[in-house]
């Protein structure tokens, strides 16, 4: 049941956390029925602490498990058929349809058998844009659509911190993605370690494009339209996480939906129920506890997971966060990053107020931006009560 350092947590080889094993289901395109998504939430009731989480990156995860129940939790996800629930897979925005190119790179990673030899946490983002653009992101090959049948290349970051490369039509992106993998085969490495001069290489006879602007980031929350068409109301989970009965109650709610697609930034599309239906929606989403407003302060604070579900933990970083968001922080065009400890797990893109624990008390730092003189203050007095309280525990 334990994995070896930097490795996913996935359904047959769950990740030790302070609150029990975590397992991550990720399913082709995110896509489930109500149905499924019911059965996994049902199963994580019996087997696992009942709490699910989707994480920024639109993966669903089960906290709680034992070394005992994993196995019967298994069982049951197993018998839900859901497809390929783990192992690598293109990550591609939540309101397009499959994509050509995500499913050749998809094809040629399984041909290849890369996924045994490529580092664990080698991603590959496809993003044709829109509404729900991927540029929060990181990946170690991010593709992004240009909008004339081009494509910009970039390696190791997201939006704003990847490299890039340059632009090529579809074939070309496509080679140099699989290239680009190849290469992180043999090694084992990650895209962020290539030298300047394999870097110059990659770029050979790509068109030179090397900046990427940046677009507004938007929460997936609200009615969107699919890119073929199909209506979808997006919901999020409050920092990411639901009980196991909230997110039953919700799938039986919506049981009418032809699919429950899992979203990045925490985010579930509700897809394809009739526009009548979207108030009532809304209104037993937000009564069972899901974000329902694109404005709602949860959405704006990205907080680790903290104590207790984290051994490394100092701190409660999502009482805290709910704190924060109670009192309409943060009050500001920036993101507020709540982190139990020097990991820093959970640190959004974009302009950023980071609040960490560190040995024996916190640090504030901001990034992009400046926090405002009432965020500056909640921070500094629950600071100095975290750190009263972090003395207190190794004293
Ligand atoms: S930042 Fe530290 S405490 Fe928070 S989830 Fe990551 S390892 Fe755990």
């Amino acid at each position: 049941m334990t994995m070896r350092r930097g490795a996913c947590p996935t359904l047959s080889a769950p990740m030790k956390t302070g609150d029990g094993l975590l397992a991550r289901i990720a399913p082709a395109h995110g896509a489930l029925t109500p149905e499924k998504l019911a059965g996994i939430a049902k199963a994580a009731g019996r087997h696992g602490n009942g709490i699910l989480e989707v994480t920024a990156r639109g993966k669903l995860q089960i906290r709680g498990l034992t070394a005992q129940s994993t196995p019967p939790f298994a069982t049951e996800i197993n018998a839900l058929e859901l497809g390929p629930v783990d192992g690598f897979a293109v990550e591609a925005g939540p309101l397009a349809p499959a994509q050509p190119l995500a499913e050749r790179i998809n094809a040629h990673v399984a041909e290849r058998g890369y996924a045994a030899l490529l580092a664990p946490k080698v991603s590959v983002t496809v993003d044709e844009g829109g509404a729900l653009h991927l540029d929060a992101i990181s990946a170690d090959i991010k593709l992004v659509a240009l909008g004339d049948g081009s494509w910009l290349i970039g390696l190791g970051g997201n939006g704003a911190t990847a490299h890039w490369l340059g632009a090529g039509d579809e074939r070309v992106a496509g080679d140099r993605a699989l290239a680009i993998l190849g290469l992180l085969a043999q090694t084992g490495g990650r895209a962020r370690d290539f030298t300047q001069a394999e870097t110059n290489a990659l770029s050979a006879g790509l068109a030179p494009v090397k900046t990427h602007a940046s677009r507004a980031d938007a929460a997936p929350v609200g009615p969107f339209t699919m890119a073929a068409g199909e209506s979808a109301l997006g919901i999020a989970l409050p920092f990411g996480q639901i009980s196991a009965e909230a997110l039953v109650a919700l799938c039986e709610a919506v049981s009418d939906a032809s699919e429950i697609r899992l979203a990045p930034r925490s985010g579930l599309l509700l897809i394809g129920l009739d526009g009548p239906r979207h108030d009532e929606v809304f209104q037993a989403a937000h009564t069972l506890g899901f974000v329902t407003d694109a404005h709602d302060p949860h959405l704006f604070i990205a907080a680790c997971a903290g104590a207790p579900a984290c051994a490394s933990a100092r701190f409660d970083a999502k009482a805290l966060a709910a704190e924060a968001a109670a009192a309409g922080l943060p009050d500001g065009p920036f993101r507020l990053h709540l982190s139990a400890c020097e990991k820093g797990c959970a640190q959004p893109a974009g302009p950023v107020v980071n609040l960490i624990a560190v040995e024996g008390g916190c640090t504030l730092s901001s990034v992009g931006t400046k926090p405002s003189e009432r965020l500056r203050t909640f921070l500094i007095e629950r600071g100095e009560t975290l750190r009263a309280a972090l003395l207190r525990k190794s004293g």
